[in-house]
């Protein structure tokens, strides 16, 4: 049920971090009402601080684990630490956060009659024995390790997503999100691609974990976005799960050489030892993306990472 005006209420929680950040300012070149609901954990208000004086943008310091009591036509849930630095740095309330604050979303988008939006990841396929993962694979994860607080906490949320829509008629959206690289990327959250920038930028070795040959797809943000969007907006009943993420596979000395290639400067590669269990590929099959939304991503890694350099460069200056 819509409010007296026309503009959408729209919750973004999570809503100051990397990909919230720009969630919250498409919506509001979209016409909606944005309330961006962060507890700053691992986002920053200079994320959104060019969005506060927009009057249909309102802030909330709030932990999603929280109830929350807001009027609500849709509800993108967002929040969570997404890398592994942040989410190992206090893996309970990453559990917490995933697993109370689906809850606490779900049971506000039960009361209000929202849409409401999940952002889980690739990591729910763990290390994956099919290649590329179909929405259909179930994934195999290992529930007790350092990793299980992120996989398994994005699982469960998953399964209450399902489970609210079966018990409660819930009109839900699921994107299971590959990895996605641009611009209010942290710059020190031990991804690839911020690593290598922010090396390269400083005129630091670049850091090789392994023999560089393993390989990653990235999505570059403003692809993910419109994704996003597209899902939110989707027909009703569909509900996917439906995989988010750029196809095009690169290994990291791929990657290394394109960022020199833009950054310049007198960086050499350093080779160091491979985290345990890091997987050897990962690439989304987004088929049903395609088919149901109409929606492959456009960017080349090339452009993508130019935005990304031109951003680190104006931080670390
Ligand atoms: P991010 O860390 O920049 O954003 C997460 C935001 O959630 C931060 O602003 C943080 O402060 C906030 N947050 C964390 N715990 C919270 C809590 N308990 N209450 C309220 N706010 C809280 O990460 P991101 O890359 O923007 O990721 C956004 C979402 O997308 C996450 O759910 C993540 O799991 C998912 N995702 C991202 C990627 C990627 O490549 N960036 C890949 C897969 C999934
Ligand atoms: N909730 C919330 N905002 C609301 C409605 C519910 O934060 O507007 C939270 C509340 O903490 C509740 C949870 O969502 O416990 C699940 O709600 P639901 O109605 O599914 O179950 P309840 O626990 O109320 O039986
Ligand atoms: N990696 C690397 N150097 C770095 C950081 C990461 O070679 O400084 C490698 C890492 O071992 C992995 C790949 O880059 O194989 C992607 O790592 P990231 O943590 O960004 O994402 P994920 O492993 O979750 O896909």
């Amino acid at each position: 049920m819509k409010n007296y005006n026309s503009r959408t209420r729209t919750l973004v929680t999570g809503g100051a971090g990397f990909l919230g950040s720009h969630l919250c300012e498409r919506l509001l070149s979209d016409g909606h009402d944005v309330i961006c609901l962060d507890n700053f954990f691992t986002g920053t208000k200079d994320n959104i601080v060019h969005l506060l004086g927009n009057p249909h943008f309102e802030l909330m310091r709030h932990d999603v684990t929280f109830p929350l009591y807001v009027e609500m036509d849709e509800i993108y849930n967002l929040a969570c630490p997404a890398s592994p630095i942040h989410y190992q740095h206090d893996p309970v309330q990453t559990t917490k956060t995933s697993v109370h604050g689906a809850i606490n979303m779900l049971g506000l988008a039960k009361r209000t009659g929202a849409r409401v939006f999940q952002a889980s990841t690739s990591e729910v396929y763990g290390d994956p024995e099919v290649h590329p993962q179909p929405e259909s694979y179930w994934g195999k994860v290992n529930p007790i390790g350092p990793r299980s607080c992120y996989d398994e906490g994005k699982r469960c949320a998953e399964t209450l997503f399902f489970d609210y829509q079966r018990q409660h008629s819930l009109d839900i959206k699921v994107v299971r999100i590959f990895n996605t690289y641009g611009p209010r990327m942290h710059p020190n959250d031990g991804r690839v691609v911020s690593n290598f920038i922010v090396q390269a930028l400083k005129g630091e070795d670049i850091t090789i974990y392994g023999d560089g040959q393993q390989s990653r797809s990235f999505c570059y943000v403003d692809d993910m976005i419109e994704g996003f969007v597209r899902m939110m907006n989707s027909e009703a009943g569909f509900a996917g799960p439906v995989n988010m993420g750029n196809p095009g596979e690169f290994t990291m000395l791929e990657l290394a050489e394109q960022v020199l290639k833009i950054v310049g400067g007198k960086s050499k590669l350093a080779y160091h030892t491979l985290p345990t269990d890091d997987p050897k590929q990962r690439q989304p099959d987004i088929a049903l993306a395609k088919e149901k939304l109409d929606w492959e991503p456009t960017v080349a890694l090339e452009d993508g990472l130019k935005e990304t350099v031109a951003y680190f460069k104006e931080l670390l200056d």
